[in-house]
C-alpha cells in the first residue's frame, strides 16, 4: 500500500459525506480543496500539533488518539464561538501500520461525524508519529469570542469540571493511586474532552471573551488578562472538582490540579454582570453546568488567587508563567 492508496482506503471523503457536501466544491484528492466559505461570516482558522509521547502516549488506542486530536482543533473553535466546518490533516507516520490507521480513522471520523465537520485535505509523510489538524470554522463577524475584548467587573465563568484531565496526566507517570472507577473517569477526561461548540455559540452573545482550558484555567485566563490588559481574581474554593478529584487526591492537590492543570478543554468565559442571569438560564437549558470562580479587575496584574480566603501564592499552587 502506497500513500495515495492509504489516503483512499482511510480517508477518502472524509469517510462520511458524499463527496460534494456543505459547501465543498471538491475534497480530497486534488492539489486543493475548493470549498465555499458563507457569506458574511469570518473563517476561523486554527491549528494543533500532538506529538507522540509529548501530547499523548504513543502506545495509546489509535481510535482514542484520533479522536483527541480533532476534539482539541475542534475546542479551539469553541473558544471563538465558531461553527465547525472542514478540516486537514497532516499525518506523520513511522511506518504503515494498516491496524493502527483504520482505528486512528475510525476515531477522528467519529468525531467529525459527531460534529458535521468534514476532512477534506491532508499531508501524509514518514517520520516520528504525529498528527497535526487544521480546523475551519465559520462565525457571524459580531459574535466572533476574543481574548482581547474583556473588561473589569465582570465575572469569570468556568464550564464543567476541572483537574480531571491532569489527573490522568499523572497516572501516565505512575503517579496516580486510585480506584477503577475514577482512574476511568480521568482516562474518559483526557481522551474524549468534551468541546462546547453549540454552547459557546448559544453563549457568545452574552460573552465579552472567551478561552479553551488546554493549559490551565490560571494560565489560560492569564492570556486574556494580558490581551485585555485588565487583571483577574479568582476564588480557588469555587473551583467545580468531580467526585473522582476529590476522592483521588487531598483537597490542596486537587485544587492545584483544576487552577493548573491543562488538558480539560472546558470554557473560561467572561460575562458582564447585567447578562449574568440570562447566561445561567441559558446554561441551565442547555443542561451545561458553569461555575462562577471569580471577577475581573481594573488592576493590571493578571490573574491572582484566593484559596481558603486567603491570597494564595500561585507558585506553591503550580502556577508557570513560562
Ligand atoms: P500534493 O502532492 O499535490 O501535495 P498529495 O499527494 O500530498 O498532494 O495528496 C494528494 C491528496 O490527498 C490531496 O488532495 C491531499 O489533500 C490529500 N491528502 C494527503 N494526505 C492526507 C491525509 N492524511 N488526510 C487527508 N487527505 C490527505
Ligand atoms: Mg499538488
Amino acid at each position: 500500500m502506497n500513500e495515495f492508496d492509504l489516503i483512499k482506503r482511510y480517508f477518502q471523503n472524509g469517510g462520511l459525506t458524499p463527496p460534494v457536501a456543505d459547501g465543498i466544491e471538491l475534497g480530497i484528492g486534488d492539489d486543493c480543496a475548493l470549498l465555499y466559505p458563507s457569506a458574511d461570516r469570518l473563517l476561523a482558522v486554527s491549528m494543533d500539533t500532538l506529538v507522540a509521547d509529548v501530547h499523548f502516549p504513543a502506545q495509546a488506542d489509535p481510535a482514542l488518539i484520533g479522536e483527541r486530536a480533532l476534539r482539541v482543533n475542534l475546542s479551539d473553535l469553541a473558544a471563538c464561538g465558531a461553527k465547525p466546518r472542514w478540516f486537514t490533516l497532516a499525518l506523520t507516520l513511522p511506518d504503515m501500520d494498516k491496524g493502527w490507521l483504520a482505528g486512528f480513522s475510525q476515531g477522528l471520523l467519529r468525531v467529525a461525524r459527531e460534529y458535521d465537520v468534514h476532512l477534506v485535505g491532508g499531508d501524509t509523510t514518514k517520520g516520528p508519529l504525529s498528527i497535526t489538524v487544521q480546523v475551519h470554522g465559520e462565525v457571524e463577524p459580531k459574535l466572533a469570542l476574543r481574548r482581547d475584548r474583556a473588561s473589569a467587573a465582570e465575572l469569570i465563568y468556568v464550564s464543567g469540571t476541572l483537574g480531571d484531565a491532569a489527573a490522568a496526566v499523572k497516572s501516565f507517570s505512575g503517579e496516580l493511586n486510585t480506584d477503577e472507577q475514577s482512574l476511568q473517569h480521568f482516562l474518559n477526561r483526557y481522551y474524549h474532552p468534551v468541546p462546547r461548540v453549540q454552547e459557546a455559540q448559544t453563549f457568545a452573545p452574552m460573552l465579552s471573551a472567551a478561552v479553551d482550558i488546554s493549559d490551565g484555567l490560571l494560565a489560560d485566563l492569564g492570556h486574556i488578562c494580558e490581551r485585555s490588559n485588565i487583571g483577574a481574581l479568582v476564588d480557588l474554593d469555587r473551583l467545580p472538582l468531580s467526585s473522582a478529584l476529590i476522592k483521588s487526591f487531598d483537597e490542596k492537590s486537587a485544587v492545584q490540579l483544576a487552577a493548573s492543570g491543562g488538558d480539560d478543554y472546558e470554557l473560561c468565559m467572561l460575562v458582564p454582570q447585567t447578562v449574568q442571569q440570562q447566561f445561567e438560564d441559558a446554561a441551565a437549558a442547555l443542561g451545561l453546568q458553569v461555575s462562577l470562580v471569580g471577577h475581573t479587575t481594573n488592576q493590571h496584574q493578571g490573574v491572582k488567587a484566593l484559596f481558603r480566603g486567603a491570597p494564595a501564592e500561585l507558585e506553591s499552587i503550580g502556577y508557570q508563567h513560562f
